[in-house]
């Protein structure tokens, strides 16, 4: 087949040139794990902090792999977590199509050009044909590809593909040699050539594989920088060995090791570990899981953990990422979500809780503005909501014991005066503000001459039934309204009598 290298150039001319570029490449498997957040957001924020661009490409070569609707779980994952691309499938982009079936066609005559340039043959083995056992300098044995396919002449090959034989292409590697390059994490990385597999490039059915597209591609893209998970690394010699025999400049490259459940484990759906998606529906939010997933393997040094996705992108440095594999710390999550929640303008705590907190708060009368504001503080992952206020719309059934508190000395008798006393001072009280009322019940105190808890901490079990409540005995009564508080402090006292 006579090679358009027409064709070529007009690829090549396409390419960007004097600018950083990084692409974020997910096969569409319908959810995102945490580690390929992190290869996302290293991705993104690489592009950012040199002033490059960020690409979303789909590769979907592996048909059996794919998922309806996944990628639209990509792309609701990048605009949630604030990772916008500069190119992509949605946005287009000068180097296009941004998806690999699209590319279909181009991978076909890249195929023919490697074969022309001695990097590939074509090779027409059936399944399981020409697989040998290789016995490495070091002893240790490996299974590899050895066919006489690459000596066929061209000849030869048309006939056979006359003949409508399938055939595959396949990639010829040096059997001498070795391969050397570096790694951004993992440092220089040598490799005896005549321990690479010469996999397959293109299928039967003209379609790619991983091992030729993500080449092809990342040049074509102009990518600068390939930022992927470390099980990419071992296969990274064959990719160079492609780049070199059509003589193109190798990107830099930054392998990231995995994301770990525990020690022995990485995170996996499978396992039931939970995607970007369980966690925003466990109630975690979405810029503190950025913000988390960032420092999973990769430390900006010093004690400083919060750092919203822009300032990572002013701070983050290849430098900090580690060659270890980082352990998933839900507890560590949780603590840094509680913080973006209180650190939250109201008003956006507030639409992010709302939906929980009118499945928790059906009371009509109770605001729910409210009750945001006083949980905000308080709350570390929005699922939680529910059962901090469901007390409001009904008072539990509470043991009597949580009445006593043994630090300000609150026992069931002193608990009983003061619920008393406090149904005169609130009946008769007209503003039911929380500073009104936290003024009436502490003059409360002053006249019974005993300190304000032994007033304030049996009127929030009254109100509450709880031990723990968003906010005290006051913000409670305010929200709760003025009869259903003293209703609630009647009951407290048939208890306690
Ligand atoms: N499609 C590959 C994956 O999802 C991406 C690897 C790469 O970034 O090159 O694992």
């Amino acid at each position: 087949m006579a090679l358009d290298m027409e064709f070529f150039s007009q690829m090549e001319a396409r390419i960007p040139k004097g600018e950083v570029r990084t692409r974020f490449a997910p096969s569409p498997t319908g959810y995102m794990h945490v580690g390929n957040l992190r290869t996302a957001l290293y991705t993104y924020l690489i592009a950012r902090r040199l002033g490059g661009k960020f690409i979303l490409r789909i590769e979907d070569t592996d048909q059996e792999r794919l998922v309806e609707g996944a990628v639209d779980v990509i792309y609701a994952t990048l605009r949630q977590c604030d990772l916008t691309h500069d190119e992509g499938p949605d946005v287009g982009g000068p180097v296009g199509p941004y998806v690999q079936t699209e590319r279909r066609d181009l991978y076909g005559k890249y195929a023919e050009l490697l074969i022309e340039k001695g990097g590939a043959y074509r090779c027409f083995c059936k399944e399981g044909e020409g697989v040998a056992t290789v016995t490495l300098p070091n002893g240790e044995t490996i299974k590899k590809h050895q066919c006489g396919c690459a000596k066929l002449s061209r000849e030869e090959v048309q006939a056979k593909l006359d003949a409508g034989e399938p055939s595959v292409v396949r990639q010829a590697i040096p059997q001498e040699g070795s391969t050397t390059f570096s790694d951004l994490v993992f440092g220089e990385i040598t490799t005896p050539n005549n321990e690479l597999d010469e996999n397959v490039l293109l299928k039967s059915d003209g379609l790619p594989t991983y091992n030729f597209a993500n080449v092809i591609d990342d040049h074509l893209m102009g990518i600068t920088h390939v930022v992927r998970g470390s099980e990419y690394l071992s296969s990274s010699p064959k990719y160079n060995l492609l780049y070199q025999s059509y003589g193109w400049d190798i990107p830099a490259y930054v392998h990231c090791p995995p994301v770990m459940r525990d020690a022995q484990h990485k995170m996996s759906k499978r396992h039931g570990d939970p995607s970007y998606e369980d966690l925003i529906a466990q109630g975690y939010v979405s810029p503190a899981v950025v913000n988390y997933v960032a420092l999973l393997g990769w430390s900006p040094g010093g004690e400083r953990e919060i750092y919203t996705l822009r300032e990572l992108a002013e701070v983050f440095d290849l430098k900090g990422v580690s060659k270890s594999p980082s352990v998933f710390d839900i507890a560590k999550l949780r603590w840094m979500n509680a913080e973006y929640i209180k650190a939250m303008d109201p008003e956006d705590f507030y639409a992010l809780a709302e939906p929980y907190l009118k499945e928790a708060v059906k009371t009509t009368s109770i605001d729910r503005k409210a009750v945001a504001a006083l949980v905000q503080p308080r709350c570390e992952v929005l699922t939680d909501l529910a059962e901090r206020v469901d007390f409001l719309d009904k008072l539990p059934d509470y043991d009597v014991s949580l009445y006593v508190h043994k630090k300000s000395k609150t026992t069931l008798e002193n608990a009983l005066t003061s619920l008393q006393a406090s149904l005169p001072v609130l009946e008769g009280l007209e503003d039911w503000s929380n500073d009104a009322l936290f003024a009436a019940l502490s003059g409360l105190a002053a006249s019974l001459e005993v300190k304000n808890a032994i007033v304030l901490w049996p009127v929030r079990v009254a109100v509450s039934g709880k031990l723990s409540t968003p906010g005290g005995a006051t913000e409670l009564c305010a929200l709760l309204g003025k009869d259903e508080s003293i209703k609630r402090i009647h009951a407290g006292i048939e208890k306690l009598s």
